[in-house]
């Protein structure tokens, strides 16, 4: 079982060594993780939300050397990348740069508003949710089509305040996955949802049976911000996952993915 989602301290908002997070997922019994720290941002300078670009390199060498202390675990060298409209191509070179076995590609922005950043909730008083919802799913699809991003992180980001459209939206469920399909982006399940306001994995069951119905693969991660919430309620993201119909999930090497077995169990599940 893989842990693809896993934040460090340089990011400014996680705690812990980074061999911390390491040791925990060994005691959780998992058989390989990645970190996915956050890439720098583009478009401006913010230390409470990712790492400088001149910490980046460290980032990899630190991954890089717990790999030879741990040689019991497999540990991947993942990140997770903003889609930022207009810095496309700066993002593709930044992410060749590196030798990063995969990248999660996330939408935390609609236009400039950080709609999940708690210092930025005002921004939901007065808006129309629906057309809140439209304009996050619409931002995924375009950022699933950038070709830039091999997983897409917490596929429904936008419900972590519990704020949620009354009206369907298995419209957008069906665009999105098509959009996940078409551009060969497998979709993330994201345990964190289970800690946030709305307190339910992303994405949301129906979401991920249509994007099971699209082809689209699947990846585990808990988002891990602090070394504890490694491999966090995996049970339930691989519950939710069977019923969903799946049953492999992707390994990646080098921005190269195979299927492998979802088996859970073995070490102590807590
Ligand atoms: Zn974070
Ligand atoms: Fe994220
Ligand atoms: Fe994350
Ligand atoms: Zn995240």
């Amino acid at each position: 079982m893989n842990d693809y989602h896993i934040h460090t301290g340089r990011c400014g908002h996680a705690s812990g060594e980074m061999r911390q997070y390491v040791e925990r997922a060994m005691e959780k019994g998992l058989a390989e993780i990645g970190f996915a720290d956050h890439l720098p941002l583009l478009d401006r300078r913010d230390p409470s939300l990712t790492m400088s670009r001149e910490e980046l390199p460290l980032y990899i060498e630190e991954i890089d050397r717990l790999r030879r202390e741990y040689p019991e675990i497999t540990l991947k060298t993942g990140i997770e990348a903003d889609y930022l409209p207009g810095f496309e191509e700066e993002t593709a070179m930044l992410l060749d740069y590196y030798p990063f076995d995969y990248v999660i590609g996330s939408v935390h922005f609609i236009g400039s508003w950080g709609f999940d950043d708690p210092r930025e909730k005002a921004g939901y008083s007065g808006k129309e949710p629906l057309e809140v919802y439209k304009e996050y799913f619409h931002t995924l699809q375009k950022a699933a089509r950038t070709g830039l991003f091999d997983i897409m992180a917490h596929p429904d980001l936008i419900k972590k305040y519990d704020y949620r459209p009354s009206a369907d939206v298995s419209d957008l469920y069906e665009e999105t996955a098509r959009a996940f399909s078409e551009a060969g982006a497998a979709i993330e399940i994201n345990t964190a949802g289970l800690r946030k306001p709305v307190s339910e994995i992303y994405p949301h069951r129906e979401f991920l049976e249509t994007c099971r119905a699209f082809g689209v693969d699947l990846v585990f991660g808990s988002d891990a911000h602090a070394p504890e919430d490694v491999g966090r309620d995996f049970d339930l993201a691989v519950s939710l996952a069977r019923d969903a119909g799946y049953d492999t999930t992707l390994t990646f090497t080098n921005r190269e993915r195979r299927p492998v077995r979802i088996e859970f169990g073995g070490g102590s599940v807590a």
